[in-house]
């Protein structure tokens, strides 16, 4: 899982977080750098999501 992805010296990827949604881990991305602090699903179907009671993931 960890495996090694920061580099010494070097920028390191934030942590995984969990979609509150579907629930699974997503892993950060360049688009989110900005404000991966309030990120918090995986997919933009997930933020709709959770304003629709009806959705259900999987
Ligand atoms: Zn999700």
């Amino acid at each position: 899982m960890a495996h090694g992805r920061n580099a010494k010296g070097g920028r390191s990827t934030p942590p995984d977080k969990i979609c509150e949604t579907c629930g699974r881990p997503f892993s950060w991305r360049k688009k989110w750098e900005r404000d991966w602090d309030q990120v918090r699903y995986c997919s933009a179907a997930c933020r709709a999501g959770r304003d629709n009671p009806d959705f259900k993931p999987r």
